[in-house]
């Protein structure tokens, strides 16, 4: 038995074995050979690959809050909820650091106007 197809890709004349089966073809076999089907397998994959990797490129523009989200996720474990929490936290140290430091440099100069102003009272007052 050596029945043979013609593949509606190649147009080559092939042995039925060179086609994959099919049950619902009339002839059990799919109507591209082997080598076509694998072909436009591949073909299939890298369109809807880059389908999806488009899809999700303008999904993650649409809601940056969501891609930021799963970036957080991915990195360090938390969620967009925990890193806004954070960041607030850091912000009021930060300000609180601000303000220590603004306090500080106001007693620094107190402390220096106040010297400054004691050299003047010895050197201008008293020496007189
Ligand atoms: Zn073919």
């Amino acid at each position: 038995m050596h029945e043979t197809k013609v593949c509606t890709q190649c147009k080559q004349e092939k042995m039925l074995s060179e086609f994959y089966i099919e049950r619902r073809a009339l002839d059990k076999r799919t109507s591209a050979c082997k080598v076509c089907a694998r072909q436009k397998g591949i073909k299939w994959l890298e369109k809807n690959k880059s389908k999806r990797n488009e899809y999700l490129r303008r999904y993650r523009k649409l809601r940056p809050d969501l891609e930021k989200n799963r970036q957080l996720k991915h990195r360090f474990g938390i969620t967009l909820e925990d890193y806004h929490e954070l960041k607030n936290n850091r912000v009021i140290i930060v300000l609180s650091v601000k303000y220590h430091l603004m306090m500080w440099w106001q007693m620094l100069t107190t402390v220096i106007q106040q010297e400054k102003l004691e050299d003047y009272y010895v050197q201008n007052v008293i020496m007189d």
